[in-house]
Formats: C-alpha cells, structure tokens, sequence
C-alpha cells in the first residue's frame, strides 16, 4: 500500500506561472445538458486558488468515452468492436462504416463545451475559455494570449488516441504548455493516461485540494486508523471485490460483509441460498477469506437474515414487490436473497456505532427498489449517527447515500468509484504516485 505524502499546490509557487490542471469533468449529460454539476464545484475549489494566486491556469478532462476523432483513422470503441464482430461476415463492414460516420456526431454529444460554459456561470462570465481542441491550433493561440488570472478549457483529452495509449509526444506536447502539473481529478487516478499520470514526466507535478482530501482521509484510515475500525462492503458480486477484502482483512478489527456478495459466503458455510446470486467459482475464495479472518483475529460478520423475494423486481423499483423475511438458515429454494434483514441491520449498526473509522463500500440489498432498500438506509443511518471517521467509497453506494440524504453527515464521500476500490486493495495509483513527494 502506497502511504502517500504528496505535494499540494499549496507547496509550490503558482503565481505568474502557466498550470495545467487535470480535473475530472466527467459529469453526466443527457441531450447536451448536464444533469449534474457536482463534478464541476468539487474542482472549484483548487481553480479558484489558482486564479487568485495570479496562475494562468489551463484545464484539461475528459469525458466518457468517445472516438478519437482528433486521431486520422481512428477506429470503433470496444463495444462497437464487440457488437460488429457478432454479426455475420458479410454485413461487418457496412456497420463498421456506419459506426464510423455517426462517430463524428461524438463530438457534439461529449464535447467539454457544456462545461466551460458551467465553469463561466459558477467562476464569473468570461473566466473560462474554450479551445476547440487539445494541442491543436486554436488551443495553442488561446493559451497564447492567456493573461494571468484567467483560464483556458481544452477539449475533450479522449478525442486524442494518444490520451488513453498514455503516447510520449502527445503527453509532452500537453506538459509544454505549462509550467506546473496540478492533478485534481482522482475519479481517473487509476488510470496512467497522458493527462493523468503522462505530463508529469515533463513538468513538476503536484495535487490539488480534492486528491489531496481523498489520499489523506482514505490513507490515513487505512495506514493508521483510529479503532476499532470497521469495513462493510456490499453490492452485488464477490468476484468485483477479491482484492478489497484480501486487502482489508489486514486492516481491519470488523469486516461486515452484506449485499449480493453475503449469498456466496453463506454457501461456503454449507447454508442453502435459494435462487439467490451466487458465484459458485468464488466458493473456495470465501473458505480461505472467512479462514483468513480467524487467524487475523478480524470479526467477520455475515447476514443472519435476509429479505427474499419470488424474483429479482421487474422493473428494478417496482414498489409492490412482495418481500419476506427469513433466517439466512432458511432461504427457500425457490427464493431470492435481494436485502439484508433487520436482525442483521441491527447487528451490523451496533458494529458501525461501536467503530472509530467505518469504511463504506457497495449496498446491502437491491436498494434501487423502496422495499429493498432498508438494509442500505440502516447502514447509511448508522454511519450518519455515528461520531467516527465515516467514509464511503463506490458508486452506488455513494449515490445511495446523496439519494437517501445521508452524505453531509458522513465524513468523507469518495468522488472516484473505480479509483477508490483500486486504493482500498493497496493499489498504486498513476495519477497519485507519479506527484512529486513532499
Ligand atoms: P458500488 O458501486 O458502491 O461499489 P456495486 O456496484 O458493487 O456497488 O453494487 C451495487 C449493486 O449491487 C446495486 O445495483 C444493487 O442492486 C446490487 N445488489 C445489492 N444487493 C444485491 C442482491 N442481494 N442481489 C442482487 N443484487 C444486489
Ligand atoms: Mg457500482
């Protein structure tokens, strides 16, 4: 496990300097409006230092996952590979060519320009320009006339295939417009890009506020962390995890595990689990990691009881669903595991309430659906009532937490679901590892 001590922006000199800071603006569009901003105010923070500071400040992200249509004779996306290499032979290059043409309409769909124009209405209109491409000529003229206090938006670093290939003359290219390398977007942290990890090469790299707080907050828990200190990992399958709960039995004193991933656990004890989800390939792996935790001496706590549905809800929120509550002993065979009980709510709130650092990640049931979702928001009350150092990493489980209106009382809410996972397992992370060290 890397114990990071990384430098901050707060460490180096910015004023006058040109800056290139990576931030994650990866927020969620629908028809070319942004249906949640929250990415954006969470990089404000390190912007707006910057700008203040006198920097001249170039900003740089990208956003899902497009063709690389800055890149002469780009190619399809994995999906679209995939979905063409099903189809018989002779139709594969008519719909390669499709796929081809309608790939320039990306350009509109994920282009950072609705974001540039969020940055101007949150910083003040005018801040932000926006260059039509990365290291091309319009970006190169804008920074060009940059002044000090203002800043530059590139486009899309995806568009570029050099981004993702991490390419040596594209990350050198980028790094020559500036002085200093500030990454602040943790959410792509796992990823050695060029924009990521790829520039510091070049120029001086340091973090911003936000990559800061994660790597402190969650390295502080996980280095050295006040106790009992007790993780709860849930969502839906054991396979997504093995990392994190190898990693974490050495961690931890408690390790609650809820959540689809219960079912293959409850099964390596012998316990019949129904049509419940269960990865019968991940049997033997649970054996070692319950065998794991008794010569770590780590309590392990597993569900005692569970709500069981006739079927997984379809539609995923349908609210009638009729769900029963049995023992974890007495799964019926023709039943579905889809929620922790309120036995084992209580059991695993009495843990939370009783730890100094909780780490939260993935949900205890199919908490999508209301009737589902009381094992999650029993979890969640916990930590939010709890006095510890609460921290929630994954995705859904951090959406579970904003949703259910938890998250201004949990100490820390990862903004990188891929990204945070990686650092529970003790992996490095590129785009934190490549930072200078204080
Ligand atoms: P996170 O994004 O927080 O890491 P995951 O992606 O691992 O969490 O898992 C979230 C998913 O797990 C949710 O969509 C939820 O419906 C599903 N899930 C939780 N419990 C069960 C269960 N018992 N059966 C099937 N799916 C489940
Ligand atoms: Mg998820």
């Amino acid at each position: 496990m890397a114990a990071y001590n990384k430098k901050t922006i707060e460490d180096v000199c910015v004023a006058g300097k040109t800056v290139l800071v990576r931030c994650d603006f990866n927020v969620p569009m629908k028809d070319g409006v942004i249906t949640s901003d929250k990415r954006i105010v969470e990089a404000l923070p390190t912007i707006k230092y910057l700008l203040g500071e006198g920097a001249k400040v170039i900003l740089c992200s990208h956003m899902g996952k497009p063709h690389n249509i800055f890149t002469e004779g780009f190619g399809l996306t994995k999906k679209e590979k995939k979905a063409v290499e099903k189809l018989p032979e002779a139709e594969q290059a008519a719909a390669k060519a499709e796929y081809l043409a309608k790939a320039v309409k990306d350009k509109q769909k994920l282009t950072l320009k609705p974001v540039c124009d969020k940055l101007n209405a949150l910083l003040g209109e005018g801040t932000v320009v926006f260059a039509e491409d990365i290291i091309g000529e319009d970006a190169k003229a804008k920074v060009a006339a940059m002044k000090a206090g203002t800043a530059v938006l590139l486009e899309n670093t995806r568009f570029d295939a050099r981004e993702e290939k991490n390419g040596a003359d594209f990350a050198k290219e980028l790094a020559s417009y500036a002085d200093i390398f500030v990454n602040d977007a943790f959410g792509a942290a796992h990823r050695a890009h060029a924009s990521t990890a790829g520039v510091a090469d070049y120029i001086p790299a340091v973090c911003g506020y936000l990559i800061q707080k994660e790597i402190g907050v969650m390295g502080k828990a996980l280095e050295n962390p006040e106790r009992p200190f007790v993780a709860i990992l849930g969502g839906a399958k054991v396979a997504d995890k093995l990392n994190v709960i190898d990693n974490l039995l050495t961690k931890v004193d408690t390790l609650i595990i809820g959540g689809g991933m219960a079912y293959t656990f409850a099964a390596a004890k012998g316990l019949g689990v129904g049509k419940s989800l269960l990865d019968d390939t991940k049997i033997d792996y649970c054996k070692e990691m319950m065998a794991k935790a008794k010569e770590k001496g780590v309590n392990l706590l597993l569900p005692v009881d569970t709500g069981v549905a006739k079927a997984f809800p379809d539609p995923i929120d349908d609210a009638n669903l009729e769900v029963t509550y049995v023992d974890v002993e007495n799964i019926p065979a023709d039943m579905e595991g889809l929620d922790i009980g309120p036995k084992t709510a209580k059991l695993f709130s009495d843990a939370v309430l009783s730890a100094k650092t909780v780490i939260w990640n993935g949900p205890m049931g199919v908490f999508e659906n209301p009737v589902l979702a009381k094992g999650t928001i029993a979890v969640a009350q916990a930590l939010a009532d709890s006095d510890a150092i609460t921290i929630v990493g994954g995705g859904d489980s951090a959406a579970a937490c904003e949703q259910l209106g938890f998250a201004p009382k949990i100490t820390h809410i990862s903004t990188g679901g891929g990204a945070s996972l990686e650092f529970l397992e003790g992996k490095d992370l590129p785009g934190v590892s490549c930072l200078l060290d204080k």
